[in-house]
């Protein structure tokens, strides 16, 4: 990804060296998105429909939860509005009273995206959709092939002029006064030198870590998930245009439907779960049949790099820090680093300033996504196993507390500057997971009741119309996108 948004936007003016080892490979696990990644493909000018087809992806509207409040329990995360705003307020505002009147439905009739997606529909926004219609407020994100989007970014890279060096780097070689990494020796024995050095080692962090020994922030007292077993299967009905992601003992299970098989995975945690168990779980637990070996675990900890950006290194990716997939952040994550590393683009003299804004940008990005995830834990009523009982008793950091105090007073929030998750995603994962606000905001009861009916009452309906026309997701992919 870093290689090719260099390439496109710098063109020839920067000269890119690319270097992969085929033999360690990629980690490949990363198989369903956020809406942001629509901006980054716009970016390099990829074409929607041939990037699905190529990575054999579908489209996601949403992530479905199920068991996290309690067992048996179902919520939607939809991207997108919910209903429409009316005034100063949002809607959910509006819901809020309609509720607590006995009027209204459940929160998920009122989205397009969380109505639609349980129905196996999609629709991308109609060119032609009136404005004010809530056809134009669907917003997708994909679900794809992981190793697929890398090699296509990889010879889009490579198209646009990247150097691509197929070796391993075995040693980072320093400026002894100042400690700026000069250049890395490959096993082959040839040097690679450069003024810039952008550590997308994954977990091995070679540079950021191994050579300038960042500090790592460990958030695992918070998110103590720490291995993940993934394992692909069949597919045994049309692809869902939502990733479910399932609470599970020790932790959750994730399934991603693609064009031609299910990417499935088991996130838990070491304390409470042995890798064994785990895998036996995963296999049991799937739609279709295995169609490849689990393989050993992958060994993580929740948390970042106090420094993402040190000295003329910066780390892009999961050498720079990871946070559990359950709301697919992390390639979001990489994409906002890269375009950060573009705005503040240095010149040979590396002023302090532009390592300073870049790590204080991302601290604040990490820290809000991973008070998003916290959220799903610790506001549970499930305390059938010790990990839920861990989380339902835990400390939660003081930022995530103000949040959910704001909430439960009367249904507000507060989007602090660039955080990635709105208020949409906040209200439907509060309430999902069982935070009822005590009110709502005074402002709602400037509208009538008999208004306040007829408005709610109307979204829902305009909403239920324009789901009912939009076709089955997988009819839209067979007619625009279909992979080979
Ligand atoms: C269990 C799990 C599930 C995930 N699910 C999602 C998801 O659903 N959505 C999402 O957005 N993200 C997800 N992620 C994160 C996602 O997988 C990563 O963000 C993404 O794959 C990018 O990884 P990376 O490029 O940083 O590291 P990697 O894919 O590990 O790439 C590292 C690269 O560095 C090279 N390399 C390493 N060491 C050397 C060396 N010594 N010499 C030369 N080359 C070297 C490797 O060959 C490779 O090319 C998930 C992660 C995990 C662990």
């Amino acid at each position: 990804m870093t290689a090719a948004a260099l390439t496109k936007s710098f063109g020839k003016r920067l000269e890119v060296t690319l270097i992969e080892s085929e033999e360690i490979g990629i980690i490949g696990v990363g198989e369903s998105t956020v809406p942001h990644l629509r901006d980054f493909n716009r970016l390099l000018e990829i074409d929607e429909a041939d990037f699905i087809r190529r990575t054999k992806g579908t489209f996601k509207l949403g992530i479905q939860f199920n068991d996290w409040r309690r067992i048996g329990d179902s919520y939607m995360h939809g991207f997108g509005t919910i209903g429409r705003s009316l005034g100063l307020l949002d809607f959910h505002q509006y819901w809020l009273k309609a509720r607590k009147l006995g009027w209204a439905r459940d929160i998920g009739q009122y989205s397009i995206n969380t109505l639609a997606a349980p129905q196996g529909r999609f629709l991308p926004p109609p060119s032609d959709a009136p404005p004010n219609t809530p056809l134009a407020d669907i917003v997708y994100a994909y679900q794809f092939d992981a190793a697929l989007y890398a090699r296509y970014l990889r010879g889009f890279a490579e198209a646009r002029g990247a150097r691509r060096i197929e070796g391993k780097v075995v040693e980072v070689r320093q400026n002894g006064a100042s400690g700026f990494v000069e250049s890395l020796r490959l096993e082959s024995g040839a040097s690679v030198a450069g003024d810039l050095f952008i550590d997308c080692s994954g977990f091995r962090a070679l540079l950021i870590g191994g050579a300038l020994h960042s500090p790592f922030q460990d958030w695992t007292h918070w998110l103590p998930l720490d291995r993940a077993i993934a394992v692909p299967c069949e597919k045994v009905g049309p692809p869902t245009p939502y990733t479910r992601v399932t609470a599970r003992s020790a932790g959750w299970q994730w399934r991603i439907p693609l064009q031609h098989r299910t990417g499935n995975g088991h996130v838990y945690s070491s304390r409470f779960m042995s890798d064994d168990e785990a895998q036996a779980f995963l296999l049991a637990n799937l739609d279709g049949k295995p169609l490849a070996d689990p393989g050993k675990p992958i060994r993580f900890a929740a948390g970042k790099r106090t420094k993402m950006w040190d000295k003329n290194v910066v780390a892009i990716g999961l050498a720079g820090g990871f946070l559990e997939p359950l709301e697919s952040t992390a390639i979001f994550l990489s994409q906002s680093g890269i375009s950060r590393l573009m705005q503040l683009f240095p010149r040979l003299g590396f002023d302090p300033v532009l390592e300073r804004t870049y790590n204080a940008q991302a601290q604040f990005e990490f820290e809000r996504i991973r008070d998003f995830l916290i959220l799903h834990y610790c506001a549970t009523e499930r305390d059938d196993t010790e990990l839920w009982r861990y989380c339902r008793n835990m400390d939660i950091p003081d930022s995530l507390r103000e949040y959910i105090d704001l909430f439960a007073d009367a249904g507000r929030f507060f989007r602090n500057g660039t955080e990635l998750f709105a208020v949409t995603s906040w209200v439907q994962v509060m309430l999902g997971q069982g935070i009822v606000p005590r009110s709502y905001h005074p402002a709602v009861d400037w509208v009538s009741d008999a208004d306040l009916k007829s408005f709610v009452d109307a979204i829902e309906k305009v909403i239920a119309k324009c789901v009912s026309i939009m076709p089955r997701h997988e009819e839209f992919i067979a007619r625009h996108c279909a992979a080979d």
